[in-house]
């Protein structure tokens, strides 16, 4: 069953506020049998809202709002709401005493005049209790087609939804089951991982999707059924199917996080870690710890940003002069007086450039991970796009990880 969302809000439009509420729902459609079609972004303005809306409606069993349903003049959702359905809007009594309630509750003895529009309705809208915010959603149903007005405010949304839309959502859409599963790949380009799992892409159900990702190429499977049961029969073969073929490519699935796949290796193994970060400037250690219980395997990090410090954490001086203190050398060097001086059985070093300016003549986004274990050190060098200072870290970061997790593997 296909559903669509609207997100209202010239803000959003400006690129003043970030739609997370359309990411929110289109996180949620899926599991309860609605198929998302289209995410469409609409200013404040009544002509060309109840034009989207129109056609969403027109199309689809459900369309969902967000925003829209404040009290000002700006807030037209309910307005586009009754032009599409060919109704008027009136105040309704009920609501109108919920409001009035909610106004006394919070010491205001009057409501001013323009809130009344919250209580308003149209014959074949009802209204959705508000459990935080003064507006009340709207699930407006006619000719067997719904729109779910939803408030803009994510946290009047999720209670809303949790609370009121899910279960109506339920009752309404049975015998469709969606169930997902993301398997996320490192080392291998996105053409490769298409070719290499040819035979389960192009059917419709399961679909099989795949995403480039920072850390890696994502495989997204959606599978459908009647029940339950017989959407996992469905995703279950083509899981272990791509989990074959990619082997220890695979790192985790669905929320996993590369921090998390390589804490619990190291608890697994009963190993610890230690860190010395230069340019990533401690988001290393940060990542490692949050992962709950790495106080088990992280013994600590030392951040030497300057070349003093690298020197007095045990990197050699000589090193520096000769290669740099952005150069494999010392990547290597620092992950082995980690390990050594914070006394861990893995060390990790980064160091590199992070922008926007180069640094001993190394271009902005070079960057050199060590990994040192038992066996000696190794260290990788890696060119992340140099546009932007905190997303170099964030794949430094990501890829320090990703090979801890790789000699975890040959380990
Ligand atoms: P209000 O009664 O607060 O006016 P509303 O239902 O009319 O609520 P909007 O006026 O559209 O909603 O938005 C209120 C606030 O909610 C925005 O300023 C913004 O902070 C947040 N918001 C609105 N839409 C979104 C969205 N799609 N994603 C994330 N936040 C949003
Ligand atoms: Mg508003």
């Amino acid at each position: 069953m296909y559903a669509e969302i609207i997100a209202s809000g010239t803000e959003l439009l400006m690129g003043e506020t970030q739609d997370t509420n359309s990411s929110y729902l289109g996180s949620r459609l899926p599991a309860l049998g609605l198929e998302v079609r289209q995410i469409t972004l609409v200013g404040d303005h009544l002509e060309r809202y109840a034009e989207v809306l129109e056609r969403s409606w027109r199309r689809n069993p459900f369309t969902f709002t967000t925003g829209g349903l404040g009290p000002t003049v700006d807030d037209v959702t309910r307005e586009a709401i009754a032009q599409v359905m060919g109704e008027q809007v009136q105040v309704d009594e009920e609501q109108r005493q919920v409001l009035l309630r909610l106004f006394r509750s919070r010491g205001q003895q009057d409501m001013p005049a323009r809130n009344i529009k919250q209580a308003w309705l149209i014959p074949s809208a009802r209204a959705i209790p508000n459990g935080v915010g003064t507006a009340p959603g709207w699930w407006a149903e006619k000719e067997g087609r719904v729109i779910v007005a939803l408030p803009g405010p994510p946290r009047e949304l999720s209670l809303m939804w949790d609370g009121h839309v899910v279960p109506q959502i339920k009752e309404r859409v049975k015998g469709s089951v969606v169930l997902t599963r993301t398997i996320k790949t490192i080392g291998l380009g996105e053409a490769l991982v298409d070719e290499m799992a040819t035979e389960v892409l192009g059917v419709a159900n399961p679909y099989v999707g795949t995403y480039a990702k920072p850390d890696g190429i994502y495989l997204r499977v959606i599978a459908r059924g009647g029940t339950e049961a017989e959407a996992r029969r469905l995703l279950d073969p083509v899981d272990h199917k791509l989990r074959a073929i990619f082997g220890k490519n695979v790192w985790g699935v669905d929320d996993e996080s590369v921090e998390e796949t390589v804490g619990a290796m190291l608890r697994g193994r009963g190993l610890t870690l230690a860190t010395m970060e230069s340019c990533t400037g401690g988001m290393l250690a940060s990542t490692i710890t949050d992962v709950p219980g790495s106080s088990g395997y992280f013994r600590g990090g030392v951040i030497s940003y300057t070349n003093e410090l690298k020197i007095a954490s045990g990197v050699p001086a000589h090193l520096i002069e000769a290669h740099g203190a952005v150069s494999e050398q010392v990547a290597s060097a620092m992950a082995q007086a980690a390990r050594a001086r914070l006394g861990a059985d893995l060390g990790v070093g980064v160091t590199g450039v992070a922008g926007p300016e180069a640094l001993e003549g190394k271009p902005p986004g070079t960057v050199y991970i060590g990994i040192a274990d038992a066996r000696g050190a190794k260290a990788t060098a890696y060119r992340f796009p140099a546009n932007n200072r905190t997303l170099v870290k964030r794949r430094a970061v990501t890829s320090a990880l990703i090979a801890l997790r790789a000699s975890l593997l040959e380990g």
